[in-house]
Order: C-alpha cells, then structure tokens, then sequence
C-alpha cells in the first residue's frame, strides 16, 4: 500500500488516517508519494519548501536539518522493512537478519510456533532466558503491528532503541509524554510501518487509543511482566487488568504473555485474567546450574563483602533497601581499594546513563545500588550479586540474584542478614499496611492538595512533593508513602518517580501568531529569541530545554525562566513540560469521594496476607539451611523435580561429609526408614546398609547428626528427627 508522506510548514509529518486527514494543524504541506519519488528529489523538493518564512539563517538550517532528519528516518524505515514484509522469511531467517543467531535457545522456538498457530501463549522464562525473542520474531513473521504491554519506562525504551538498532521500527507511548510527543509518535506508526508498538497499561483504555485501535492493524498482543495482573503475584499492577477489555476490540488475535516469576497460583491466573482460549503453558526449569546460591548470617556486613569481593573477582552488584545506603557502602567499598559507584531512581538521568555505562564497560567494578537497578540491563559477565537487606519475596530475589553469571560462568549470589533483618522486615510490614480510616484521609487530601473535584482528574499528571503535602496536612511520610502505595495498588493513582525526564518544550503557535504576540509583549521578546537560537528544530519537535542555561543567557534567576514559560504556555504559544526531579503522580482514575473509596476489610486483610506469606517465604529461604537452596528456589515456582546443585552453601556442608552424593543418599535411603520406625544404634545402621563400607555409613551418620537430622538418644541409640 502505498502511503502519501505529508510535510508540514512545521516540519511535522501527517497522515491519511483511514481515508481522513487529521492535521494538528491547518497549515501549507507538501506531499510526498514514497513509491514514486525517489530519496534525492523528496529532499530537494524540501530544501525549497523549508526556507521560506525563516527568520535566520541559521534557524533555517536547523529546521531543514531537522525536518531531513525525520525524512531520513521514515524513508530507512520503509526500506528497511520491504524485504522482510514480503512474507517470504521464516522465523529462522528472522532470527539470522535481525539478531544474528543461527539457532534459538531451549523453549524459545516451540513458543515462537505456538504464537504464530494463533494460540494464546504464556512463557515462563527466568531472567536471561531470552524473553523478547519470543515475542518479536513472531511480530516480525506476522502482518500487522505487535502491541507490547509493559509497565517499565526504562525498560520500554531501552527495548525500543535495541529494535531501532536492528533496523526494526518501534515505537513506545507512556505516562509522562505530551500530546504532541504521542501525535508524533502515531505518525510514525501510520508512515513508518512500524511493527512495535509499546505502551504503559495504564494507556491501554485511554480514549485516543480506543478510537485508534481499528486503523493499528495490530496482529499479536504481547504482555510482558505478565505476573503484574495477578494480586496473587508481588507486583501487582491493576491498568493490567484492562488488556482483557482490549482483548474483545480486537476478537481473534493471539496474546503472548510473558513472565521470569510466577508461583503456580499466579500462573493460573495470567491465563484467566487474560482470558486464554486455552490454557497454555511453556516454561523453562529455571535451575541456574552455574550459579552458587550462599546465605550467610553476619554480624560484620561490611566485613564480609570486603571478603567476598577479595575472593571473587570480576563485575558485581549489591543491593541494599534505600538511596541513602547505597552512597555509604559505595564509599566503604572505594576507601578499601574497591572501584564502586552508587545508583538510584533519585539521580539525574544523565548521571545514572553515565554510572551505568561505567559499570557495564567495566571501569567500575561494583554497583551498589537500590533495586532500581539491573532491569533491562544485560551485562552477561557478572560474576557476584550480595544483598545486603533481606528482599521483599522470592519473587524479587530471584530476579535480582539471576543477574549474576548470565554467560553461564561460575557465579554467586550471596544473601547476607542478621537477626534484627527479620525483625525490621515485619515491622515494615505492618506499616506498608497503613490504617483503611488513614488510607482515606490521605487520599481525600490528595484531592483538596490539588484542588480537584470529585468525578474530575483522570490522566492528570502532578509534580508531587511529598514534604509539602505532608507540612500541609501534618502527616508523618512515612504513613503518606505507605497509603499512596496503597491507592497506588488499587488502581486510583500512579506514582512515578524513576522517570527523569528533562524539561521538554516545542512552539506550537503559529509563526504570524508568535510574531503578533512579540509585538505586544515586548518582555517575553528576548526570553523568545534565545529559546529559537539555542534550541534548533524546537519548531517541529520537541527538544530538551534546560531552564538554568537560559536563565544563565539572559541574566534572570531559574524560578523567572520557569515562571515565564508556564505564562507562554498558558498563552498557547509554547507546549512546556519541566522536568520531573521531583516524583509525578498521576491520577489514574477520576478522584471519587473519600467515603467512596472501598477498602473492604476482606480485601484489605487478604492483600495484608499476600504480602505477609511473601515476606515469611523469604525469611524461611534466608534461615533454613537443611535444604539446597536452588532447590528451594524452584520449588517455590513450583518446579519439585529440580535436584540439587551441589555447589550452594547447603550442598557444600553436606559434601563436607566427604562422600559422594550417590553414597550419602544410598545411606539415607535405607537408614531413614529404619531411624522413623524406632530407635537403632550405630553398629544395626551399619549392618543394615550391606553394601557400603562402614566408614561411609559412619561418616552419613555423623553428618546427619551434626546437622539435626537424627538425635541421639540414650544408650548410644539414634532416631530419626529431620
Ligand atoms: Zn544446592
């Protein structure tokens, strides 16, 4: 099909929209017919286009500039994508072009073939297990475009710029993007014949994009982090709920549902709250036979990671509870001739690029961070992961220790605690469940903070403070943090503090408009002119501002700058949207009446129990040493086959009995039964295990006894007590 390319004045391309023309705005264009001009006339039919109305030079260039650059960019794409839209590639081919594998890994193809027979799929891959290849080399085989369901910004992007990378047009839209960014991002998809489309759920049932699914021609959903639609699982997320209602718009297509930790409960439930035709599970065991689970119980913390890191050498990571602890123990590391850097959702986004490049090219050494950190980010050679605090649930851990070893090499993931870790982790506890009456009042205050009335609100983004909410309203933040964590999981607000999006802004007046508007406001003139001179293209797109510079420029504090362009906005001659240091909250849904929020008790105290159940399998992991620790690990997905490693701290005292781990259990065996039935001493134990020398059968039995699981009673008499 052939697409007619639209040029606007502005720079902005548009399109024909299932037959109609919606413009953002009703200036001149130029158009384009792809298939009948080539790259170099399109270009030169521009140059001539652009000049006019420009008011220098050199804002001239720039705007040719850029608008060449968009150009470039859609006739890439259009080529880039011929070959492959020809239908003619299989998903072996598909893997060799784009990701260069002439092979796919264990799993991934008989997911790829279930997708592409039109099933409903869900994978249950452990981190590293090659998860997006499922979805994106079917999304490559099948016509259409392929909508990825994801909750993570960073990680959006960050897969957004891989497919780019590969020559695959993908675009994202998430919270947090203004009108304009989205509007230039649909051309995109109706020009650029873009095959990935990622959007935040809480997107999912916004009224553009309901009106917009018909012309997406979208031909596979994909759900990645699909335990985020289970209450049961650890991340629950209720926008997620939402992709069953798209689902009935878009009758017939397949769902690829996608996930590296879900129990068996929450396994059943993705494919319910998905509404699978028919359920549908692969999975990968998600034994890490390479990697060394250790728990070590230490008063001195400190101590022992200067052990472990001048024991293992090579890139690590170590995770701690808050911002604050990470700074410290990165100092403590560097004092003691360790490289090591710091990292949180609270820096600038620039300066965690910058630490993250750091580490992953390997001029730091070790990380230590909060769990901000790791997501999307694919460093293979990790040779160690310590967590200093107790994590939240297995879930969690497993992730963030899976980082580890990835290249399949010897590695580690260590978990250090103490006594009063357990403690404070209940304690915690107790207060993410804040009060129902509280949770009430701090939602109710919410709405009065922001002068919002009842039934308004929905999709309105705020920059929060939460010191100031608290000095208004006289509430401790602790309690604040916890009841909008709350309300946060019940689906009324998100909150978004990762995000650190710079200030943002693009002209959206008109030229004869702004021109009018210089004239009869003289002051905003020379704040105007350096706007134009410092930023080129600003007129097509929007561009990063930094208000400091400006102020700098023109000799006027920041808070005068910001001050000023809020005015422009509000004038409709500037779309401005300032940086979010600050964290964001978003209203997800329409501000009810605090009496209508409904806590019922049962939901309340079932959530409350969830969290608690976690929490106490986490702790069992930590404090248990009678079983393997990988073992306990998969298990707990529900994967019992799974045998034991050998090399994790368990496995490695019970080696210490210095048998082989066919002798050790051949002993069990036979003396286990006898040891439950009544009580036996050494030498029937002996004359029992028939076959097996009697220093081995000692040496069981010593192990046994030392590690609690036979007692001695009296006479010299053993029985069973494992
Ligand atoms: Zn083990």
């Amino acid at each position: 099909m052939d697409k007619v390319f639209k040029l606007y004045e502005s720079g902005l391309v548009y399109y024909p929209f299932e037959g109609t023309y919606r413009a953002i705005n009703s200036r001149k264009c130029v158009s384009f017919n792809l298939s009948d001009v080539s790259t170099d006339e399109m270009m030169d039919g521009l140059h001539s286009h652009c000049i006019d109305h420009c008011d220098s030079v050199k804002g001239r260039k720039e705007r040719i500039r850029s608008v060449m650059k968009r150009l470039r960019y859609l006739v890439s794409l259009k080529c880039s994508l011929k070959e492959s839209m020809s239908g003619s590639m299989n998903i072996h081919q598909i893997l060799l072009k784009y990701w260069g594998y002439s092979s796919f890994r264990p799993v991934q193809e008989e997911i790829i073939r279930s997708v592409l027979a039109g099933n409903d799929t869900l994978a249950l891959l452990p981190t590293g297990g090659g998860k997006s290849v499922c979805f994106q080399v079917p999304g490559m085989a099948i016509e259409g475009l392929t909508l990825v369901i994801t909750p993570l910004i960073a990680l959006m992007k960050d897969q957004v710029e891989n497919l780019r990378k590969r020559g695959i047009p993908a675009e994202a839209i998430y919270s947090g993007m203004s009108r304009r960014e989205i509007e230039i991002s649909i051309s995109h998809i109706h020009y650029g014949q873009t095959r990935f489309l990622y959007l935040s759920p809480e997107r999912l049932l916004s009224d553009w994009f309901l009106e917009m699914i018909p012309s997406l021609k979208i031909g596979l959903i994909a759900v990645d982090e699909a335990h985020c639609i289970s209450q049961w699982g650890y991340d629950f997320r209720p926008p997620y709920l939402r992709i069953a209602e798209v689902r009935k718009l878009l009758p017939g297509i397949a769902v690829i549902a996608l996930t590296a930790t879900a129990t068996r409960t929450v396994v059943q439930d993705i494919q319910r709250k998905l509404e699978f035709r028919k359920n549908n599970l692969f999975e990968k065991s998600f034994e890490r036979r390479n990697l060394a689970y250790v728990v070590s119980k230490d008063e001195n913390k400190h101590d022992r990671l200067l052990k472990i890191f001048g024991n293992v050498p090579g890139t690590g990571i170590v995770y701690v509870r808050n911002r604050r602890k990470t700074r410290e123990i990165a100092e403590f590391l560097r004092k003691n001739g360790i490289s090591a850097d710091y990292y949180h959702a609270g820096l600038q986004s620039s300066e965690r690029e910058n630490r993250q490049n750091r580490w992953k090219n390997g001029s730091c050494r070790v990380m230590v961070s909060t769990n901000a950190f790791g997501m999307g980010i694919d460093k293979p050679d990790v040779r160690v992961v310590v967590h200093i605090d107790l994590p939240d649930s297995i879930e969690a851990y497993f992730q963030e220790a899976g980082r580890a070893g990835r290249d399949e090499k010897k590695a580690y993931a260590v978990l250090l605690y103490e006594e009063a870790d357990i403690l404070d982790a209940r304690h915690n506890l107790e207060l993410s469940y804040p009060d129902p009456a509280v949770i009430r009042q701090v939602y109710q205050s919410l709405g009065n903070y922001f002068q919002l009335a009842p039934g308004t609100g929905r999709d309105l983004v705020f920059g929060f403070e939460i010191a100031d909410f608290c000095r208004q309203y006289n509430f401790k933040p602790v309690i604040v943090y916890n009841a909008l964590k709350f309300i946060e999981r019940e689906g009324f607000i998100s909150l978004n503090e990762s995000v650190g999006n710079p200030s943002k802004l693009v002209f959206i007046a008109r030229k004869e408009d702004l021109y009018k508007f210089q004239v009869e406001n003289a002051r905003f003139d020379p704040l105007i002119k350096m706007i134009l001179r410092s930023y080129g293209g600003i007129f097509t797109e929007p561009a990063f501002i930094s208000e400091a510079e400006l102020a700098g420029r023109l000799s006027v504090s920041q808070n005068d700058i910001v001050k000023a362009l809020n005015y422009l906005q509000q004038q409709q001659i500037v779309e401005y949207l300032p940086k979010s240091d600050q964290p964001q909250l978003t209203f997800s849904s329409e501000l009810i009446r605090a009496v209508d929020l409904r806590i019922s008790p049962e939901h309340y105290l079932n959530r409350k129990k969830d969290a608690e159940k976690r929490l106490e399998a986490i702790i069992g992991y930590t404090t248990s040493d009678k079983s393997c620790r990988s073992k306990m690990l998969v298990s707990y997905f529900g994967q019992h086959e799974a045998g034991r490693c050998g090399i994790c701290d368990v496995c490695l005292n019970r080696n210490r009995a210095g048998l082989s781990e066919l002798d050790f259990n051949n002993i069990v065996e036979i003396i286990k039964p006898l040891l439950k039935q009544k009580s036996h001493s050494l030498g029937e134990l002996i004359a029992a295990c028939r076959n097996i020398s009697q220093a081995k059968v000692i040496k069981a039995v010593n192990w046994l006894a030392e590690n609690d699981k036979i007692e001695i009673v009296d006479d010299n008499l053993f029985r069973w007590s494992g």
